[in-house]
């Protein structure tokens, strides 16, 4: 039987979401033989590859990098999952959406900033001006909530899913 090729994405989130997947410990050994695991931070892998089955989203969508990338994940992905609050709700990341975008920067790269003071316009994605969850601008198949999600829901889902049938989380999963 042929692998589930599966994905996992960073977007703007603090890694936490990636570390509760990790935190499945040794039942990742029980699905690894069902799985390939083709593209993540937790792997060396350059290009997000063509025909994934399920990806797992971390992180909202704030700057030019994460709306590129997302758009190319949904385009080669059978499965969207987002994975925890930031993903589902934009969360952390979107405290910023009281403030506009030249107020940030400013505040990040002038007042907080004791040498190199300027904005930087080359070499970093350029903010949107909201940072916005996942569904905001893409399909989500799934919602998995949580800050992060516990390791034992992101493993019910993934089982779940290689089972051939979706998550049911309503008992399960909740904010924060
Ligand atoms: Fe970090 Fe929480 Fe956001 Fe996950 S949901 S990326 S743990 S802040």
């Amino acid at each position: 039987m042929s692998k589930i090729k599966i994905a996992t994405v960073w977007l703007d989130g603090c890694s936490g979401c990636h570390m509760s997947f990790l935190d499945m410990d040794e039942r990742l050994l029980a699905i690894a033989d069902k799985i390939d695991l083709v593209y993540s931070p937790l792997v060396d892998a350059k290009i997000f590859p063509e025909n994934v089955d399920l990806t797992l989203v971390e992180g909202a969508v704030s700057n030019e990098d994460d709306l590129h990338k997302i758009k190319l994940v949904r385009s080669r992905t059978k499965l969207l999952m987002a994975l925890g609050d930031c993903a589902v709700t934009s969360n952390v990341p979107g405290m910023r959406n009281y403030f506009s975008r030249d107020e940030i920067l400013r505040r990040a790269y002038i007042e907080n900033a004791s040498v190199n003071q300027g904005i930087p316009t080359e070499t970093i994605p350029q903010l949107l001006p909201k940072s916005k969850p996942i569904h905001e601008y893409v399909k989500v198949d799934i919602f998995v909530p949580g800050c992060p999600p516990h390791a034992d829901i992101i493993f019910n889902a993934v089982a779940a899913l290689l089972e051939g049938r979706l998550p049911d989380l309503e008992n399960q999963a909740r904010f924060g």
